[in-house]
């Protein structure tokens, strides 16, 4: 009763946010789907309710790694695409500069529609993902993980100024950010109100296509980045959390979408991953682990709804020592 009270108090039904819980698992059960990649999108809700909050905040994670690649990027990967082919941009071969996610992502978009893909990526990122993306079809090229992004920016760029293929270039196309789209109507539907939403940024396509989107509504937008990257003015460095942090201010980001960014430590995201595990069974990366501990830190601005968003699971960074965090629990 007293959730229900809640519930109404913030624009929608206690028992519409238990049905919507399961809204995807319904979608499994009644549809039929005509190929593997219609199951990018849909991924599930899940109130997080075993981490202390103030009285008048409700936290929900969306949990990307029930996309069909396991990441929030399978919905760049086919939306980057499937633009790309519509404008007629795509002879062949499309090329791009990633971390791991969005190769994955692009990975499955260019199987589905027989093309070739090129991946340059700086040699420190999991070998979990460059092994999926190759057995997706995809080619890797490493580049000097010293040089980070950048150095694999240029050289990808490089490939299709000689090669003619499409570069996908996801740090400063405006079909990144728009790849959000089914993203915030999920969280429209799925929760009504949205007092403040929480993600991370690598090329900020994922918090730029929500805040636009939902600031509108009378949201809080939050960033999250890890230390050693540039948002709140720290200088660039090395970092283990992977998948968010940004060496060059991304194109699209723009300064007023942002209310605040937290700069989140290695050691309290690897921590948080581990206390996600423990105490919601919850088994995410760790870009989700520093979104947690920045939605926690950040739930006494607000009141009502915080929506995080969770980018993909621990086990594709088993190699990395997910589980092996220097803090005690
Ligand atoms: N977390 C993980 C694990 C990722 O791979 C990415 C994408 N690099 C992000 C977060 C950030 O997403 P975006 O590029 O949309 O900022």
């Amino acid at each position: 009763e007293v959730m229900s009270k809640i519930a109404k108090r913030q624009g929608f039904t206690y028992e519409s946010v238990q049905l919507n819980k399961f809204a995807h698992l319904q979608i499994l059960k009644k549809k039929k789907f005509k190929q593997p990649t219609d199951l990018i999108g849909h991924t599930p809700l899940v109130e997080l309710t075993h981490f202390d909050l103030p009285a008048d905040v409700r936290l929900f994670a969306k949990l990307e790694m029930y996309n069909l690649g396991g990441s929030v990027k399978d919905r760049l990967g086919i939306n980057l695409i499937e633009s790309a082919i519509k404008r007629g941009e795509i002879r062949n071969e499309v090329v791009e500069a990633t971390a791991g996610n969005t190769g994955i992502g692009l990975a499955l978009a260019c199987q589905q529609h027989n093309l070739a893909l090129k991946v340059f990526l700086p040699e420190k990122f999991s070998i979990e993902k460059q092994a999926i993306m190759q057995a997706l079809g995809a080619a890797i090229v490493h580049t000097d993980a010293s040089l980070g992004m950048v150095e694999a920016r240029r050289q990808a760029k490089a490939y299709a100024d000689e090669t003619g293929a499409y570069y996908a270039n996801q740090f400063e196309t405006e079909d990144n950010p728009a790849s959000y789209e089914g993203l915030y109507q999920e969280l429209k539907e799925e929760l009504g109100t949205i007092d403040m939403m929480v993600a991370g940024a690598g090329s900020a396509g994922t918090f730029t296509g929500l805040a636009e989107r939902m600031k509108p509504d009378g949201a809080r937008a939050v960033i999250v980045e890890p230390e050693g990257s540039i948002l709140n003015g720290g200088p660039s460095g090395s970092h283990r959390t992977e998948g968010i942090g940004v060496e060059v201010w991304p194109t699209f980001l723009k300064r007023d979408l942002i209310d605040a960014v937290e700069t989140i430590s290695d050691d309290d995201a690897f921590r948080m991953v581990q206390e996600l595990a423990q105490k919601e069974g919850l088994l995410v990366g760790s870009s989700s682990g520093a979104a947690m501990v920045a939605a926690l830190k950040q739930a006494e601005n607000v009141q009502g709804n915080i929506v995080v968003i969770f980018p993909d699971a621990s086990d594709r960074y088993i190699s990395q020592k997910i589980f092996k965090s220097k803090g005690e629990l």
